[in-house]
């Protein structure tokens, strides 16, 4: 396995954790919270949780603390989940071809972690043809908490 680290655009260093890295870093989460975030399941309990936060600050992810989307690309794009128009770096999101269910849709994980965060979804709006929607695996960082300072 090589170490070598990985700068993304704006600075931060998204090289892929090593796995025993992230199941210590998942050990706070409840069952629900693992199947979504380390095994791609769907939020369904969560819903909503921070769908109507509207305070300004960035989201990073709920596993190792990447800054991944800011609350000025979040808008409403009635789906239930919260949506973002463009993530904080391109290099802080992956995205994967997901063929389960069926369908054919894009998964988007952490660079960083590999938490699966939610799908890009298509839409109608000519302001924002593309959303991405992240599930369950995002924490809201508020005000003067910087992302490194989220525990
Ligand atoms: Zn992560």
């Amino acid at each position: 396995m090589h170490v070598r680290m990985t700068t993304s655009r704006s600075g931060f260093d998204v090289t892929p954790l090593p796995a025993d890295r992230v199941t210590a870093l998942a050990t706070d989460f409840s069952p629900d919270e693992r199947q979504v975030i380390l095994h791609q399941g769907t939020e369904r309990t969560f819903c909503g949780l921070l769908l109507d936060n509207k305070q300004p600050g960035v989201y990073v992810c709920r596993l190792c603390g990447l800054p991944l989307f800011k609350s000025d690309a979040k808008f409403e794009s009635g789906t239930g989940w919260p949506s973002f128009f463009q993530a904080f770096d391109p290099d802080h999101v992956a995205e994967l071809t997901d063929m389960s269910h069926g369908m054919m849709r894009v998964e988007i994980r952490c660079k960083r972690c590999d938490a699966h965060l939610g799908h890009v979804v298509q839409r109608r709006s000519a302001a924002h043809p593309q959303a991405l929607l992240p599930e369950l695996g995002l924490d809201a960082v508020r005000g003067r908490r910087s992302a490194a300072g989220a525990a």
